[in-house]
Formats: C-alpha cells, sequence, structure tokens
C-alpha cells in the first residue's frame, strides 16, 4: 500500500486505488426472494429440465397425430387438467380433453385447440389435419437440467430470479452484504429535528450516507456523533472499525480541530491515498485496516455526496461481487457552456430534461457550493467537468452522476 501523501490525486487514480483495495466478500446461501438485487457468487444452475415435461400449449385435445390424416370424429377418452397425470396410453381413434399446461398423455403427440375442435355426441372432429408436435411444449427445450441461468459475478435481477425459480432452484450463492459503519464528527452538529441552537448546525450527512448505502446494497450501522476532540474521535474510528467500510464524515481537512486522520493512524489504518483533484470533495481520504476500508469524507454535505458517487458506492457493489463496478457515469448533453473551478475536476448540480431529440440535457444550478443542499435539492445529477477541460461549450456531452 501506498503511503506516500503527495499532491492531489486524480479521480481516475483515486478510484483504481479504492479498486485495488476492493475484493469481493465471501458468499452465503440465501433464499431466492433475499437474493434479488445481489451478485451470483457462483454459476447458478437449473435443478430441472424446463418444461419438465411434455405439455399442452393450449386448451383442447390430446390426440395421435396420425389420426387426423384425414381428419376423423375421435371418441373423447376423459379429461387431463393441469396438475394431473394420464394414466393410461390414449387409444388410437380417441381423444383425451387437455387444459394448457396439462402433462401430455402417452400415446399423444398433438394438442387439437378447442377452436378447432367440434364436439358432438361424445367424440372430436378436428377442423383440420394435426402435425406431430402441434401445440406441444417439449420436456427441456426451454432449459435444460444443469443450465447456467446466473452465472457467478453477474446480478441476480428479476428477470434471472423469475428464470431460476422456475427452474426450480430455492436458494443461491451470493456475495455477502458489506456492513457499512458511519461516523460524522463535528462538535457544531445538531440531530436532525433538534431545536436549533447558537452556532450550531443540524447534521445530515449520516442520514444521507445511511440512504446512499443502502441504496447500494450495504447494512448500515450509524454511530452517535462524535465532537471533535482527540479522543473522543479515537474511540469512535476503533469503534467504527467493526465492519467492512467505515464512512467517517468532517474532520479530515487540515484545521486544529480536524482530528479524524490523527484516529486513524492511532488505530492501525494505513493511508493509501489522501486529497482528490475534486471540487467538491478535495480533502478525501482512503485507507484500510485488515479487510476494513476506511473513507474519510469531507464534512460539507455536497462534498459527502460526490465522494459516495464516485468512490464508496463502486466500491459497496464491488465487495458485493460486482466485478467491473465503477463510477457509474451517464452521458448528457450541457444545455449551456460550464468549466472547472480551480483547476480541480468539478462536480455540478444539474438539472436533467430530456431533450426533444431523447437526449438528457443537463442545466448547472445557479448556486455552486459544497454547503448548498438546497441546490443539491433541486438537482437530477452531478455533471462533471474534468479540470483540463477548459469552459466547454453548449452542446458538449459530459459525464454525469444520477443523484
Ligand atoms: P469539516 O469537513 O469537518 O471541515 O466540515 C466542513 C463543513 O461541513 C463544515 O461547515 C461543517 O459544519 C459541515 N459538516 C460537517 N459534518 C457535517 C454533517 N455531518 N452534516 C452536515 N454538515 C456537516
Ligand atoms: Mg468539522
Amino acid at each position: 500500500m501506498s503511503t506516500a501523501s503527495t499532491g492531489p490525486l486524480e479521480v481516475g487514480e483515486a478510484w483504481d486505488r479504492v479498486a485495488a483495495h476492493t475484493a469481493p466478500l465471501p458468499a452465503e446461501r440465501v433464499a431466492l426472494a433475499a437474493a434479488a438485487g445481489r451478485i451470483a457468487a457462483q454459476d447458478a444452475r437449473s435443478g430441472v429440465d424446463l418444461p419438465p415435461f411434455d405439455r399442452s400449449a393450449m386448451d383442447g385435445y390430446a390426440v395421435r397425430a396420425a389420426d387426423t390424416h384425414p381428419p376423423a370424429a375421435l371418441t373423447i377418452a376423459g379429461e387431463v387438467a393441469a396438475g394431473e397425470v394420464a394414466e393410461n396410453e390414449l387409444a388410437p381413434g380417441t381423444a383425451l380433453g387437455i387444459t394448457t399446461g396439462a402433462a401430455l398423455p402417452p400415446g399423444a403427440d398433438a394438442i387439437l385447440r378447442v377452436e378447432d375442435a367440434r364436439v358432438a355426441d361424445g367424440a372430436v372432429t378436428p377442423a383440420g389435419a394435426l402435425a406431430p408436435g402441434f401445440h406441444v411444449r417439449y420436456r427441456g427445450e426451454d432449459v435444460a437440467r444443469g443450465d447456467v441461468l446466473a452465472p457467478a459475478g453477474t446480478a441476480l435481477t428479476v428477470q434471472r430470479v423469475t428464470a431460476l425459480a422456475s427452474a426450480g432452484v430455492g436458494e443461491v450463492a451470493v456475495h455477502r452484504r458489506p456492513v457499512v459503519h458511519v461516523l460524522a464528527t463535528g462538535t457544531e452538529l445538531l440531530e436532525p429535528g433538534a431545536a436549533p441552537e447558537p452556532g450550531r448546525i443540524h447534521e445530515s450527512n449520516r442520514l444521507t450516507l445511511r440512504l446512499l448505502a443502502e441504496r447500494a446494497g450495504a447494512e448500515v450501522v450509524v454511530h452517535p456523533v462524535v465532537p471533535d476532540d482527540p479522543d473522543a474521535t479515537r474511540v469512535a474510528v476503533q469503534a467504527g472499525l467493526a465492519g467492512d467500510v467505515l464512512a467517517v464524515s468532517g474532520g479530515v481537512s487540515v484545521g486544529p480541530h480536524d482530528h479524524v486522520k490523527p484516529a486513524l493512524e492511532a488505530c492501525g489504518v494505513r493511508e493509501a491515498f489522501w486529497r482528490v483533484r475534486l471540487k467538491p470533495g478535495k480533502p478525501l481520504w482512503f485507507g484500510r485496516r485488515d479487510v476494513t476500508l476506511v473513507f474519510g469524507l469531507p464534512g460539507n454535505p455536497l462534498s459527502a455526496v460526490a465522494c459516495f458517487l464516485l468512490f464508496v458506492g463502486p466500491a459497496l457493489r464491488r465487495l458485493q461481487g460486482e466485478r467491473d463496478a465503477a463510477p457509474p457515469y451517464v452521458p448528457v448533453r450541457l444545455a449551456v457552456p460550464a468549466r472547472p473551478a480551480d483547476g480541480r475536476t468539478t462536480l455540478l448540480t444539474a438539472r436533467l430534461v430530456r431533450a426533444p431529440d431523447g437526449v438528457l440535457e443537463a442545466t448547472p444550478t445557479e448556486g455552486q457550493g459544497s454547503h448548498l443542499t438546497g441546490a443539491l435539492a433541486a438537482s437530477d445529477a452531478f455533471v462533471v467537468i474534468p479540470h483540463a477541460a477548459g469552459e466547454l461549450p453548449a452542446g458538449t456531452v459530459a459525464d454525469a452522476l444520477l443523484l
């Protein structure tokens, strides 16, 4: 692990370092319903052939196709409904009433649809000749027992879970969910909803980080607010190192009351980097102790969100086994010119509107600042303006991070 804190890293370099420290968590077996949205840790295979037996695709009559050349009256020998199995072989010259999904009786090889059948005097006459296999769904024609329905490393989407349920699978191996501990430091911080007090502000980062981490698939443990005191910070950090990830907000800059970095060091967390050429989010700190990843996030609410979207969220996806998880950039088109601020890659809060040609068009909010939660509330995304870009004219395609 690199310990040298030189200048701020480029955003891409910082992500590469986070990714290099982030490996999938061990697997666990869970019920299919609990596996939805998670990542398969092993190939999930079908337990059966699908369909599991030859079955009717239609309501009608099971027949011997040869008996319909030419069409002739066939004696109705009874009925087999979905869920039942006909015991006896279908005798030549007879037909068996059958419902959609019922097993084809032995001896039958085609289905005469009700719409194509004329019934009179206990016999059914087909409107025309039938080819063998007509309206029969054959065993295994969709999926064979042992077929891979969700390869290791892929997401268990609703469509894959549906296929696995149909294939008789009740449980699958998925990567464990990361446990994320969330701390916020700052003597000035009041709990959400508390009565205002002079000189103090309402705290929002623990809630934001919890919601974003849960949305990214993590289990979250939220700790009490930590005052700006070296001992209190060290004790809180020690407690927060119990999970897979610790996200601490605030106190990671260079002020006299920023105690997070010394506390992390005292607890044996080794630095991978500190500071990114990013606005908002420059003071981001990242390191690791044993298997626990630690993110020291700047306290300003928009900085915390930006660093989550760029680094913490993708790391949580990788921990859950999503091998190629990375910052989730989507292309948007700038509605107005935009420029990076003071030599850093700049995330601008922006509204998104779909233009008449179908492309998402981004208009940055009037106010831009890492403390402007009002602007955040009015935004759909951050638009990313690379520091090397200079001013980008309206119409330029840029990356965005959806909020
Ligand atoms: P810091 O990173 O500790 O220097 O904090 C930067 C700014 O963010 C300061 O104005 C803090 O009051 C504010 N801040 C710190 N933590 C939080 C938090 N959890 N929620 C909202 N604002 C915060
Ligand atoms: Mg602070």
